[in-house]
């Protein structure tokens, strides 16, 4: 999907493809387990990197609890089964996220609700609160940082008491209210796939102040025989627990852990310059007519790595297509979420779920909402460049 190189080059447009280095602290680690052989996060009596990533990431985010795992989809999946729901329970999602939280809710047996989202990316209170009667729980996916709104979604489940997932995968540095994402819900769940703020090429983490929630997802993630006594401060609920639930074994190893500790305290700096660039960005683009950067709600303090947009007035097909093309020939590659073949956040190529409710609200978002990589590293430079490129290409479509 991204331009080749040759374009690249033709272009002097920036790369915001390639990863940035792993700080230069994990070679000493990595080579320390290579040499011992290590990598079984269960192995070491006490402080496996995993089990270390897990006390330095809880106190990041000021949680009780932390479990590292193999994905973000695979936290996802613990924490529905941590909530032991009944099979077929049904589990409200946002209709706008990507295909691996529906994908979560198959594998945990539970029926996904979708609720429409707005073309600011958030949730549809009015459509929420209509379809929450009935629901056993609810996964909240902060689409690429964008946050619903967490204080009205609290109130409701709050007082019909069901719990909220936080789906924070491609969140980790939002704050809400003052508060960290992934803390306000029952759980949290973050991604350390490569595309995410932290990388580690694959990778999660769930969050939980919940004790028995936090025992059942160490012993689901594999925590077999007592491997559990590893994991501090849950012994009384991990010994229930205990030879009661099955092992789906989605442990996170410790080459992993050793390349995500040292981004760890790079996290709020990636933050803080993530923010700028998407800001400076968004201003330059909301000076055109046809391109509007939606507002953050109020409580919300942003942690981007890319910037959307949607295209605005009277847009057809195939000017929105001509304008992708437009772009891609400057460089920069613009996804429209529902034009790209086969987008995987788009809710109408979930073939996996069977028969999907039309979402119209959320369809003619997707429809216009374009979607852009912003990588924290890029210069002041290198965004005028590629505001630049989107601004000409808007006016070249549209004249
Ligand atoms: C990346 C992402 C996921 C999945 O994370 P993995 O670690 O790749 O499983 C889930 N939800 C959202 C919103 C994401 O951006």
């Amino acid at each position: 999907m991204a331009p080749d190189g040759q374009i690249l080059q033709q272009t002097g447009a920036p790369n915001v493809y390639d990863a940035d280095p792993i700080p230069e602290a994990a070679r000493a680690e990595i080579e320390r387990l290579l040499t011992s052989g290590d990598l079984f996060r269960y192995t070491a009596p006490q402080d496996a990197p995993v089990a270390l990533l897990e006390a330095e990431f809880a106190a990041l985010m000021g949680s009780r609890y932390a479990l590292a795992v193999s994905s973000c989809s695979a936290a996802l999946f613990l924490s529905l089964k941590a909530l032991d729901l009944p099979k077929g329970a049904k589990v409200l999602i946002p209709a706008f996220t990507f295909a691996a939280v529906p994908s979560s809710l198959v594998h945990a047996e539970c029926e996904p609700v979708l609720v429409e989202v707005g073309e600011n990316y958030r949730v549809n209170m009015e459509d929420f609160a209509a379809k929450l009667p009935g629901a056993a729980a609810v996964m909240i996916s902060h689409m690429r940082g964008h946050t619903s709104d967490m204080d009205a979604i609290m109130a409701l489940c709050d007082a019909a008491g069901v719990p909220v997932i936080e789906d924070a995968a491609h969140s980790l540095g939002t704050v809400w209210g003052g508060r960290n994402i992934g803390t306000i819900g029952k759980v949290g769940c973050f991604s350390f796939q490569s595309y995410k703020m932290v990388n580690a090429g694959e990778g999660g983490i769930l969050i939980t102040d919940d004790p028995e929630i936090a025992a059942r997802a160490i012993i689901m993630s594999g925590a077999y025989e007592s491997n559990w006594k590893k994991h501090p401060g849950l012994s009384n609920s991990c010994a229930h627990w205990q030879n009661k639930l099955p092992l789906y074994n989605l442990r996170m190893q410790n080459l992993s852990a050793a390349v995500i500790r040292p981004q760890l305290p790079l996290v709020a700096e990636r933050v803080e310059k993530g923010r700028a660039n998407h800001d400076h960005v968004a201003a330059r683009l909301n000076a055109s007519a046809h391109l509007a950067v939606p507002e953050p709600l109020g409580p919300e303090v942003r942690a981007p790595d890319s910037i959307q947009f949607n295209l605005k007035g009277d847009w057809t097909d195939a000017e929105a297509l001509g304008f992708q093309a437009a772009t891609k020939a400057r460089g920069i590659t613009v996804q429209v979420f529902g034009l790209s073949e086969g987008n995987a956040r788009a809710f109408w190529n979930w073939q996996f779920l069977g028969e999907v409710p039309d979402l119209p609200q959320t369809r003619a978002m997707l429809m216009r909402a374009c979607d852009v990589r912003l990588p924290p590293r890029l210069t002041l430079a290198e965004l005028d460049y590629i505001a630049d490129a989107i601004l000409d290409a808007a006016v070249e479509v549209l004249g």
